[in-house]
């Protein structure tokens, strides 16, 4: 048997988990830092990092930030990766089967979709439907997807867990590994923060964006974490009565513009600026859109801190597309006096361990048999959601492992 651990039971992790498990001589143990928890309850274990200029937002619980989504599938970086002949079409097209990927039926378009959808188009933009992977037979549309679905619509990573379970893999949850042990420039295992060690002959460490490179960084790979991109974005919005737009799927339509994405998002936070001129207006009278732009690299993770803060591009990418979107909502309607914007995020925490920079193209490392594979092997970022690239490029690592062992 050749013992593997997966580093993170997360989006990338168990997409690894649920391939590798298919081969019966790979014993895999998974490590997961937080608890498995019921999805409805995943809001609970959002974790943020490092207030400074931009917010930095992910999950710490069985599945990872995959139980938060807000359940878009756009391909992406597939150009981008054949350049480190990496090619995972195939394994999008599997993906797209398997996740059932498609728009909403138009059962489960809201009002605040058709009245932003309506007002773009008079002003000349192409608002198109978003691909996603929600069973529209159990959603109920109430608009917490990114709370976690109570009503288990929501693809989430739990469906690859159960599979790579059905098929062997063990996991351990509530448990953090924070050493990798290296001999030789060879894996041999892990150490966790219960001071237990687990022997491995492979190592794939899967444990997101930020935490990953930090591992790397303390087995020796110094390139690891000098790069970091997150697709910064606000959400802008004003005051519509009665929108309603909390009880209604989230993003699903988008314009994509060269520098911007813009889909109809609501967040709690434009509702207290919009209170600043509208004292009594509730979260129902907000009509807002998500303002999402494509990175640079311009960031970094150490062992112990995290540098990420918004730059001229940044600011300068956020303002052009505040004006569309400020215009397509007078257009629909919205007071312009109300308009307020949140702080800027991120939840694409990508680019830290790149391929070509710390991966090669089967994503090993320049360690022996440490594997990464999460968002952080991504080259770049392309300011469009990048859960299918990280479930594409993680299952063809777990195809690749079950063919070698
Ligand atoms: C609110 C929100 C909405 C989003 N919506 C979308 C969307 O609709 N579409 C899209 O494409 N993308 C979306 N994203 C981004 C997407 O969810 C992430 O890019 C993707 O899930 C990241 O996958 P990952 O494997 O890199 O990390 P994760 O899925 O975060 O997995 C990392 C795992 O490692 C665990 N871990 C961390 N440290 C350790 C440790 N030391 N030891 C053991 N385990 C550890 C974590 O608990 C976690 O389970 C969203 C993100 C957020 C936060």
């Amino acid at each position: 048997m050749t013992k593997v651990i997966i580093i993170g039971a997360g989006t990338g992790g168990l997409s690894v988990a649920k391939e590798l498990s298919k081969n019966k001589d790979a014993e895999v143990l998974i490590i997961e830092k937080g608890p498995l928890a019921d999805t409805k309850d995943a809001y609970k274990y959002y974790d943020t990092w490092d207030r400074n200029e931009m917010e930095i937002i992910k999950t710490t619980l069985v599945g990872g930030s995959s139980t938060v989504i807000a359940g878009n599938f756009i391909p992406s970086f597939v150009e981008e990766l054949k350049k480190y002949d990496i090619d995972i079409t195939k394994q999008l097209d599997e993906l797209k089967d398997e996740l059932k990927i498609a728009p909403m039926p138009e059962s489960h378009i809201g009002d605040a979709d058709h009245i932003l959808q309506k007002a773009a188009e008079e002003l000349g933009f192409d608002m198109q439907p978003m691909p996603k992977a929600i069973d529209a037979t159990k959603c109920k549309q109430c608009g917490k997807c990114a709370w976690g679905c109570p009503h288990g619509a929501k693809w989430s990573s739990l469906e690859d867990l159960k599979i790579a379970q059905q098929n062997g893999a063990k996991l351990i949850t509530d448990e953090e590994v924070v050493k990798l042990l290296v001999e030789d420039s060879k894996i041999k295992g892990v150490v966790t923060n219960k001071a237990n060690t687990y022997t491995a002959d492979i190592v794939v460490v899967a444990a997101g964006g930020v935490v990953t490179p930090k591992l790397l960084r303390l087995a020796g790979i110094n390139t690891a974490g000098e790069t970091f991109a997150v697709d910064p974005f606000i959400t802008i919005g004003g005051y519509y009565k009665g929108a309603n737009q909390t009880k209604q799927i989230e993003m699903n339509k988008f314009i994509k513009l060269p520098y911007a994405v813009i889909s109809p998002h609501t967040s709690q936070y434009v509702l207290d600026g919009i209170k600043q001129t509208h004292p009594d207006a509730t979260a129902d009278d907000v009509l807002s859109f998500m303002i999402k732009i494509p990175d640079n690299r311009k960031g970094k993770v150490y062992a112990n801190k995290v540098e990420k803060s918004i730059d001229y591009d940044d600011v300068a990418y956020i303002a052009q597309a505040s004006a569309i979107a400020g215009a397509i909502l007078k257009q629909a309607g919205v007071d312009m006096e109300s308009i307020s914007s949140t702080h800027t995020r991120g939840a694409h925490l990508i680019a830290t361990s790149p391929v070509g920079e710390v991966v090669d193209s089967n994503l090993q490392t320049e360690i022996e048999n440490l594997y990464v594979a999460d968002g952080s092997v991504l080259p770049k970022a392309e300011g469009i959601p990048p859960i299918y690239a990280i479930l594409a490029i993680a299952k063809r690592l777990g195809q690749h492992l079950a063919d070698i062992i």
